[in-house]
């Protein structure tokens, strides 16, 4: 639909821009090109984007013309429609079938196989440059990964190779798979780069390498077209679109770009590419704010990062900024939005490694569909919505875009592709400067290891549970960083540490091992952040990280560290029973399901045999399944004891209770992180959904139901999707093959109601656990089934973006802290709801938060005194069941391993959970004088 049909109030002011442009582009554009503009353009291409278009001001000299060419198939040609198309979205498969098709025809591309994702897609990089650059691509490789780590290279060595070097720019687009624009825009952007003969794209054919990856996320874009294809193609008004696809990639959502260990296959392919190509720079390109934001690193910003990098950023950002704006388009901008200080975004692979990371925001429909976009948010009672007004002038956004827009696929197609081309031009008229800051970042990183303490850190080689210790090794691993392991104990200022203890050096990629490691002192309170404000890997894991400020850790002798894997050890065929040692694996869950037909117990209290010392919580096996349990420990590295009697203490079966968890349908990101450590620990579950909930009978199908933290509000959880608009299938069909996968319902709308929420009442009465994680916890006391516990929200001073605490065990002796040995514990904060038990209930809290800043190990929390004294974990007697609450998110992402177990052990012994729980409260004491005023008061 082309401007001049719609009516607008901006109709004069955009009629003079197009006669300012026509007349701009004559004179300035036009004139260099002469070359080009012999070249033959695609007529329907013009004819087909000048339609598209919605207003001419969104549109640029850059890309209103694609040449035609004979030689190469262009978009159009494999797809049977140009790209922008309204109401096409391409699957997968089809998109590389173009990049196919593309390669076959020219020596100007080259794919690179990167693997395939969890459902068996391939991934790819597209490498697209000048015949002789495509050619000379393993040279350049090699060239790159001495810049990335200039260990032993000289500076004239340095510079003689990066005046023979092209940087890499790769661009990602598609790792979310609601914002569809991206993935149809490369395939336009690839065929311009290869056919155009314009200087500007002949001078960045000639000086850069573009890396494509087509689609981040290809199984959630196939799932996604589906679902548009079905649901959403008849979207028109943002004020009331259909909802989105219920899942993405298999597991996670939106959280790829927080999968800060690389769980999902393909940005795990995604590294193992950067870490042998070493791109100086990646971009991710994004949808949400009009029309287009680029990324320029705005606070808090990690410190340990490389000052240049806060340079480059900028320094990029303005100059697209500045082209856009030069060409006539609106609402382009930077600063103001995301920060730079999580490491965890799969973008950061690059700012990790010392290269430089971009990031476009730019305008999507959520499909192919054009609509009315209404860009000024609705301020409803008592809301100030100006921050988040895009529509606002602000000295970073000087030109801002208008309240209300017609918009389309081809405009978001316009205004991305304009400013790429505008990145790539300032990369390929700095190409040597790209690459110098590369190499100092580079050196600059490897020099501050041994200039700033701390100059490595340690994982001491003799921790009880070296499994969370071979977690944390090989995350590191996974991400380029050096370790050694030492063959003789070493001496530091911090103290002895025995052989086969781990050093962190900080080679090459010093700043990230740094990042990881260290606790996250957050700059200014006063600062907000996008993400997770604390990381640190120890905490997380609980495994203990020492750093060291001894220099002469570095001289300390160590084999390289390729991957660690403990080996588990079982004592002597004959035996009268086994006891496996529990010091808090979560490989004791693996071997509990690898055992699931052998009789497993779990002592309740700690024993001894011989001069050994058996923890509470061990497992004790019968003597005739030796096979399978030698079979099972020693590749999960776990100790297995031959005992000479069977023990003489309390002990219980290691349950496998019949476990159910619960998911809604709008938000299954959450859900996917609990299924996908289930998964990894091989533990069966049944994913139930409203529909199974609401025909109830679950105390005949499940001793065990989990509600993972998920939904906005306890409300969100019951009532999910409203019951507006049409029914929203997810089901299987021959047409839509990608849906009904990973749960299945003629009608993803309504939640599971007051219909679900009485049937999970029911379920505990006849004696049914219902487990509830994070925010879900606040679903037993506000809808009746916990009448006794009062749910209230901090206030709104308060502010905790995923710190790290320690939170103070009140019932050691509980089963759901066997692996435990302190009675304070490192968690991350998880919820945004607060419980309040009655006095009488006292002693059914396992664990609390004592509250006030101290209670802050790592990251953000303002107003740390509103929690003290807060339930953390409280099991609850309710009919002939009970209801077990984690205020913490036992299973966080695939990160907070330390907090695992919790969850495990109340799966194992569901049974005994009460046994020292209820009975009567315990009076407090008055506080003595000294104690009334400590200095951490709240
Ligand atoms: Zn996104």
């Amino acid at each position: 639909m082309s401007y001049s049909e719609k009516p607008s109030r901006n109709r004069t002011r955009s009629m003079i821009k197009i006669m300012l442009c026509a007349l701009a582009f004559v004179t300035l554009f036009s004139m260099p090109s002469t070359g080009f503009a012999q070249q033959t353009m695609d007529p329907v291409f013009t004819e087909h984007q000048k339609a598209w278009t919605t207003k001419h001001e969104f549109s640029s000299p850059l890309v209103d013309h694609l040449p035609a060419s004979t030689a190469v198939p262009s978009p159009r040609d494999v797809l049977g429609h140009d790209i922008g198309a309204p109401r096409v979205l391409d699957r997968y498969a089809d998109i590389l079938k173009y990049y196919r098709a593309l390669a076959a025809k020219t020596k100007r591309v080259k794919i690179i196989e990167t693997g395939a994702t969890e459902e068996g897609r391939p991934t790819v990089i597209v490498l697209i440059s000048a015949d002789e650059n495509i050619a000379n691509l393993e040279i350049n490789r090699q060239n790159l990964a001495k810049l990335g780590d200039p260990r032993g290279l000289t500076e004239d060595q340095a510079k003689d190779l990066i005046a023979r070097t092209k940087p890499i720019y790769l661009i990602l687009g598609g790792l979310h798979s609601a914002e569809t624009g991206p993935p149809e825009m490369l395939m336009e952007l690839a065929y311009r780069l290869v056919t155009e003969d314009s200087p500007l794209i002949t001078n960045i054919r000639q000086n850069v390498i573009v890396g494509i990856n087509p689609t981040t996320d290809p199984d959630g874009r196939d799932r996604y077209t589906d679902w548009y294809y079905r649901n959403k193609i008849d979207d028109t008004d943002d004020l009331d679109p259909v909802p989105g696809v219920p899942y993405w990639g298999k597991y996670i959502f939106h959280d790829n770009n927080r999968d800060i260990n690389y769980s999902g296959f393909s940005s795990r392919n995604l590294l193992a590419f950067y870490l042998q190509w070493r791109p100086p720079i990646m971009h991710d390109l994004h949808e949400s704010v009009p029309f287009l934001y680029t990324f320029s690193g705005q606070a808090p910003q990690n410190p340990s990062l490389d000052p240049i990098l806060f340079g480059e950023m900028p320094w990029i950002s303005n100059f697209e900024m500045a082209q856009l704006t030069k060409y006539g388009m609106p609402g382009v901008w930077t600063h103001g939005f995301v920060d730079a200080w999580s490491p965890g975004y799969v973008g950061f692979m690059s700012t990790n490694h010392n290269g430089l990371f971009k990031m476009y925001e730019t305008f999507g429909n959520g499909g192919a569909t054009t609509e009315l976009r209404h860009i000024k948010p609705v301020e409803g009672p008592g809301e100030d919505l100006h921050a988040s007004d895009q529509t606002v002038r602000e000295w970073f956004r000087p030109n801002p875009p208008d309240k209300t827009v017609e918009w389309s696929m081809r405009d978001n197609t316009n205004y991305m592709e304009t400013a790429l081309l505008s990145a790539l031009q300032m990369t390929s008229e700095f190409p040597q400067q790209i690459l110098e800051n590369f190499y100092q970042k580079s050196f600059n990183s490897i020099a501050a290891g041994r200039t700033e303490a701390p100059y490595a850190f340690i994982i001491p080689g003799d921790q009880a549970d070296m499994t969370k210790v071979a977690l944390v090794i090989n995350l590191l691993r996974l991400q380029g960083i050096e370790i050694g392991r030492t063959s003789a104990e070493i001496t530091l200022k911090e103290g002895k540490f025995p052989a086969g203890s781990f050093v962190v050096k900080r080679d090459p990629y010093g700043r990230l091992a740094k990042i990881l490691l260290e606790k996250q002192k957050f700059p200014d309170s006063k600062l907000k952040t996008y993400d997770d404000s604390a990381w640190s890997m120890g905490m997380m894991a609980h495994v203990k990280v020492v750093p060291t400020a001894d220099l002469t850790a570095l001289d300390a002798a160590v084999q390289p560290v390729d991957q660690y894997r403990p080996e588990g050890t079982i004592g002597a065929a004959s035996a009268a029973a086994y006891a496996v040692l529990d010091h808090g694996s979560i490989n004791m869950a693996t071997l509990r399901y690898r055992l699931r037909n052998v009789f497993v117990r779990i002592a309740e209290q700690p024993f001894k045999s011989g001069d050994q010392e058996i923890p509470a919580g061990s497992f004790v096996i019968e003597a005739k399944a030796y096979e399978k349990l030698k079979a099972a420990v020693v590749p999960l590295g776990l100790t297995a004891l031959a005992l000479d009697k069977v023990p003489n203490v309390p002990m219980h079966e290691a349950a496998l209770p019949r476990l159910a968890i619960y998911s809604t349908w709008g938000s299954t990101q959450n859900v996917g992180w609990i299924r996908y450590a289930f998964d990894r620990l091989e533990t069966p579950y049944e994913l139930i959904f409203k529909d199974e909930l609401r025909k109830g009978g679950l105390r005949s199908k499940y001793d065990v139901i989990i509600v993972p933290s998920q939904g906005r509000s306890a409300k969100s959880v019951v009532f999910d999707i409203p019951m507006r608009g049409k029914p929203l299938p997810y089901t299987k069909t021959a047409e839509f093959p990608t849906q009904g996968a990973y749960g299945s319902s003629a009608d993803i709308r309504g939640g599971m109601g007051l219909v679900g929420v009485e049937e999970l009442r029911k379920f505990v009465m006849d004696g049914g656990t219902l487990i509830t994680l994070g925010d879900s916890s606040a679903v037993p006391g506000e809808f009746g089934i916990t009448p006794d516990i009062e749910v209230s929200r901090p206030t709104k001073a308060f502010y905790a973006p995923g710190p790290i605490v320690n939170a103070k065990v009140l019932k050691p002796a509980n089963p759901i802290f066997y692996g435990y040995t302190d009675t304070t514990l490192t968690v991350r904060w998880a919820t945004t709801a607060l419980l309040a038990l009655p006095f009488r209930n006292q002693n059914d809290v396992l664990m609390s938060f004592p509250g006030g800043d101290k209670m802050v190990q790592s990251g953000l929390m303002v107003g740390a005194c509103e929690v003290k004294n807060r339930p953390a974990i409280v099991d609850l007697p309710v009919g002939s069941g009970q209801v077990l609450m984690f205020m913490t998110n036992p299973i966080h992402r695939w990160q907070n391993f330390g907090e695992f177990r919790m969850l495990y052990n109340a799966l194992f012994s569901y049974k005994g959970l009460r046994k020292d729980l209820g009975g009567p409260p315990v009076m407090p004491d008055e506080p003595t004088a000294a104690e009334d005023k400590p200095a951490d008061a709240c």
